[in-house]
């Protein structure tokens, strides 16, 4: 451990480090853990030890001094967006007072002066606002004042952010050409030999170590604030310094108390033109340290802007599905003042689901939604956003005398339901299919990702033989038969569910020919209504919100009054899709339903199309389970966590994502890394089981977990020698022939 160093007497006087620097004089407090091991610290005139930190939180000082946490939220009723300050960042300025800000990154190699300025007037022509570039040293620093020039001879201000990562040096450097400098807390000051394990068993010891960091830090600060650029205190999940990990672990709190360190360190140099951001590839960790990084200003009296991401989301729809339940969530939370939309494709396609996301968090704040939001009539939430949990429900139980197994109506890591008419029933292969089963010989099978349950919209008389067969044989394979109570009245389906609006439970007269029942809600039910579920035998309560109110609001308040009268009843989130593209389904599925359900509020989803919207059944089911797999619920695919790339790449990330995920693209239960590089250190690779790194030009580093087991691979054999480590590890199953195959070798079998 290295021992706390007086640095500060070398770039400044003591007087800079007066109170009179803060702005807030609820942060008077001096925190001096570290002063009481005399002799670690030999200080002529100011030191480490007495600047003003933070009050440690562990400890529970901060509480002592500033009170309890805070909400993370202005209100959780009204959405509002978090007031913060405004930060500039050349022509562009980020807080509450001003449009969200939507921004991409670079995938061209830094040194390639031309391709970069092309690729930023694409990014700025698409409409970006703002454009990160990585910059590993002094070559590319020096390319980055020629690009920035560039850029500005053709026309072009859109303002630059300098990636850094390690390198103080060199960000001081290209802080002379850029509007922007994004720091990484966890390894800005720290080797790569500090990846290493260290152990930091209280305060002092921790509170010790922030001599290097204020050496490295502070000058960058300085000329940030000479220079009026802005900067970016972005802390990544997968990258926390092996001092942070070791004190707080791998969790928000270490991500937040990172962020917390870094922008101590701006306040005492009065600096305070800078933005935090809390990325990580899984949105259910995301969303807990950002609204925990909001809470903690709350708390500290800070103000500071806050840029959204989820880092490493991949490619296509999943990409776009996590990052839409992650900075969804956020956006309707009121935080977030600037967002990307990291994908594995070039930065042009980012701009879409970017300004989409970005949209979608404008009409929160419509007078049309605050409507809605007032229309939900009041209710106690008491969710806990420090922890994450989900609600605990109970499945469908077989009963004696059932004619038919309801255990299979929903499942327990999370259901899809799909919603099907009888014209679709006509064609019964085809829908079989759609809904995700397995098929022998004409007979459908449940599968990993078959419709756990089907919502019939109409039924089909039983004359329709083609149509009843379907529905017989799928319930023979716990395919669950969901029925509008009127409709299953008008044409009785042996063991159906019967589905009820909850209003009319008391009324209601359920027919023999129903083995369950299910209830509807649409949020407009009374208290008493919703807490009578206490007391009837119901197999879930589907939640769908009526248009006239707002959807997040009215199934918190169901949640909430399922939680005080202890009803476990499983919930699903019924939406219905307007008429759109399926490129952008994943995003409006993702920032309507995933807010929901990264809060554990959910048992599964009932994706339908509005009457004018014309999704396939089987797009709506893959997007479902997309979204459970999105929100960590269910896997029915392999979970890929790929970078986005940029100009430290090593390998052509978009081609090897797509070789890899087409070849291992079977294996549910299995995640794998895909990264350019090693630069955010192998806790990038902490949410996965196996990491395809590049190690070197041309070489590739295979990982399982945040091990290296396999080092320089060349990168023509570097996807085979994946395939072998996952078979080493017992992970690999070989794909499953062909539809056609099975059933041809049915047909043979039973010939
Ligand atoms: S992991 Fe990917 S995006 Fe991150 S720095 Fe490396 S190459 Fe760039």
């Amino acid at each position: 451990m290295r021992a706390a160093v007086c640095v500060l007497a070398l770039v400044l006087p003591a007087s800079a480090f007066v109170a009179r620097t803060l702005p807030s004089s609820s942060t008077r407090r001096v925190h001096r853990a570290a002063a009481a091991k005399p002799g670690d610290v030999d200080c002529d005139e100011v030191c480490v030890a007495d600047l003003e930190w933070t009050p440690p939180v562990k400890s529970g000082e901060r509480d002592e001094v500033f009170g309890p946490l805070k909400d993370y939220c202005v209100d959780r009723r009204v959405v509002q967006r978090r007031p913060t300050r405004t930060v500039e960042c050349g022509p562009v300025k980020f807080g509450s007072e001003h449009p969200v800000v939507r921004q991409t990154m670079a995938t061209t190699d830094t040194k390639d002066v031309e391709g970069t300025i092309e690729q930023c007037i694409r990014c700025a022509d698409e409409g970006f606002d703002l454009v990160r570039i990585t910059v590993q040293g002094m070559k590319e620093a020096d390319a980055c004042a020629k690009i920035r020039q560039g850029l500005l001879d053709r026309g072009y201000d859109i303002p630059l952010c300098a990636d850094m990562h390690f390198q103080p040096k060199v960000a001081m450097k290209v802080a002379e050409a850029f509007e922007k400098i994004r720091i990484n807390p966890g390894n800005f000051a720290d080797g790569r030999k500090d990846f290493e394990e260290k152990i930091y068993e209280n305060d002092e010891d921790y509170v010790a170590e922030r001599g290097y960091l204020v050496e490295a830090f502070y000058p960058l600060v300085d000329k940030c604030k000479e220079l009026n650029r802005a900067m970016r205190i972005g802390t990544n999940h997968g990258s926390l310094s092996s001092r942070v990990l070791s004190f707080y672990g791998d969790t928000p709190r270490g991500m937040v108390e990172s962020a917390i360190e870094f922008a101590d360190m701006c306040r005492q140099r009065d600096y305070h033109n800078f933005v935090f951001s809390m990325k990580a590839s899984n949105p259910v960790v995301m969303v807990q340290a950002y609204r925990l990084l909001a809470a903690e200003q709350a708390r500290l009296g800070w103000d500071y802007p806050i840029h959204l991401g989820v880092t490493e989301a991949g490619e296509g729809e999943d990409g776009r599905m996590k990052s839409a339940i992650g900075i969804g969530t956020l956006l309707a939370d009121g935080i977030g003042d600037t967002v990307r939309v990291s994908l594995t494709e070039d930065p042009e396609y980012e701009y879409k689901p970017c300004a989409r996301l970005v949209s979608l968090a404008g009409e929160h704040l419509t007078p049309e939604s605050a409507k809605k939001q007032g229309a939900v009539a009041k209710f106690d939430d008491t969710r806990d956003f420090t922890k994450y949990g989900r609600r605990e429900s109970s499945l469908p139980e077989q009963r004696e005398g059932d004619a038919t197994d309801f255990r299979g109506l929903l499942h327990r890591d999370g259901s899809v339901i799909s919603s099907v008419n009888t014209e679709m029933l006509q064609s019964p292969d085809y829908f079989y299919k759609a809904i995700g089963c397995k098929t022998a010989v004409g007979m459908p099978f449940k599968d990993i990702a078959t419709s756990d349950s089907l919502l019939l919209t109409d039924v089909p008389p039983e004359s329709d033989k083609k149509a009843r067969t379907a529905i017989r044989r799928l319930q023979e394979s716990n395919v669950g038969m969901v029925v509008p109570l009127d409709l299953l009245k008008e044409t009785p389906i042996d063991n159906a569910v019967a589905l009820v609006p909850l209003a009319e439970a008391a009324t209601a007269e359920i027919p023999e020919c129903a083995g369950r029942v299910a209830y509807i809600a649409d949020g407009s039910e009374t208290d008493t209504q919703i807490a009578a579920l206490k007391d009837l035998d119901s197999v879930m309560l589907i939640s769908h919100p009526a248009e006239t109110l707002s959807r997040l609001h009215a199934s918190r308040r169901i949640f909430a009054i399922l939680k005080e009268h202890e009803i476990d009843i499983p919930v699903i989130h019924m939406m219905e899709a307007a008429k759109g593209e399926t490129t952008e389904m994943a995003l409006e599925v993702g920032a309507t339903v995933g807010p929901l359900l990264v809060d554990g509020l959910g048992d599964g989803v009932l994706l339908a199309n509005k009457p004018d919207a014309t999704f396939g059944l089987e797009f709506l089911r893959t997007t479902s389970f997309g979204l459970l797999q999105g929100c960590r619920m269910r896997n029915t695919k392999t979970e890929f966590v790929s970078c986005p790339s940029c100009g430290r790449t090593l390998f052509d990330l978009q081609e090897v994502t797509a070789q890899i995920s087409s070849r291992t693209g079977h294996l549910p239960g299995v995640a794998i890394a895909i990264m350019g590089c090693i630069v955010n250190g192998p806790g990038e690779m902490a949410d996965a089981d196996f990491g395809y790194v590049g190690g070197a030009p041309g070489k590739v580093d295979l990982y399982v977990g945040k091990e290296v087991i396999r080092r320089g691979i060349p990168n023509e054999e570097a996807c085979d020698g994946l395939i072998e480590l996952i078979k080493e590890y017992g992970m690999w199953k070989d794909p499953e022939p062909e539809e056609e195959e099975v059933v041809e070798e049915e047909a043979l079998q039973t010939a």
